[in-house]
């Protein structure tokens, strides 16, 4: 099994580096020198980038990695992703050495349109797709194709680490509280990340049954969603019409 550690990067993004002996894995490096620093004072080899969309925050890093390393780059195919080696679709596994387990590859389009998530070992990494208490921007995507993304990442098992790509938890639980004020659990996680905050503390990994249960664009069929939705826009009929409401609220919060 391998051990996953976060390296805080610009003002609020985590690059994921995944460790397995002296051997590592980076998820979404979107600055390189953070990760060649912890590679440097451990000792560690570099043996695979994973690239879940093109933002430059998350694959800023890519050429002076691959200047230091020989490595392969897997990542969306359809997006501009910088010396991209093993192009990728999402319903595909793949197997990334030196982890002895295979990946699943899941499209998640919405923030972009090639956006992946990977999925293995009880982890996922989402990259801007869901966040802590909420979820990515619609940047190139339609609300539908969002909604479906997130339901996906939705069906995986509840004990599933959401390793997700920023630290936005506190600010998306604020919108999350004004939609779902009644919801006990969120309450609870409010408070419980306004201590991790206060303390420095990171409030990620989440885990999807957390997510399920306090995110309320996973929640668009909860009563009290659905009339918060339809008291911002009262021509929010079906699901994908609410999850497009708070979407849009969520952008003028
Ligand atoms: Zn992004
Ligand atoms: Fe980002």
């Amino acid at each position: 099994m391998f051990e996953v550690i976060r390296i805080p990067a610009f003002k609020d993004n985590y690059i994921w580096l995944l460790r397995q002996g002296m051997q590592a894995v980076v998820v979404d490096p979107g600055d390189a020198r953070p990760v060649l620093a912890l590679l440097n004072r451990e000792g560690w080899s570099l043996s695979a980038i994973l690239i879940t969309h093109h933002h430059a925050d998350h694959q800023g890093g890519i050429a002076s990695l691959k200047e230091r390393y020989p490595v392969q780059v897997f990542g969306p195919a359809s997006e501009p992703i910088y010396g991209l080696d093993r192009p990728l679709r999402g319903g595909e596994t793949v197997r990334i050495e030196p982890f002895d387990l295979s990946w699943q590859v899941i499209a998640v389009p919405g923030h972009t349109l090639g956006h992946l998530a990977y999925y293995g070992a009880g982890r996922l990494f989402c990259g801007d797709t869901l966040f802590g208490g909420g979820c990515g921007r619609l940047f190139e995507g339609s609300p539908e194709q969002m909604a479906d993304s997130l339901a996906r990442l939705a069906s995986l098992p509840d004990d599933t680490a959401v390793y997700c790509a920023h630290e936005y938890t506190e600010a998306n639980l604020r919108f999350a509280l004004a939609v779902e004020p009644g919801n006990r659990q969120l309450q609870r996680r409010v408070d419980e990340v306004a201590v991790a905050r206060a303390k420095g503390l990171s409030t990620i990994p989440s885990t999807i049954a957390t997510e399920k249960a306090t995110n309320p664009f996973l929640r668009c069929t909860a009563p009290e969603v659905i009339a918060a939705a339809r008291h911002h826009w009262p021509d929010a009929l079906d699901e994908v019409a609410i999850f497009a409401t708070l979407r849009e609220w969520k952008n003028h919060f």
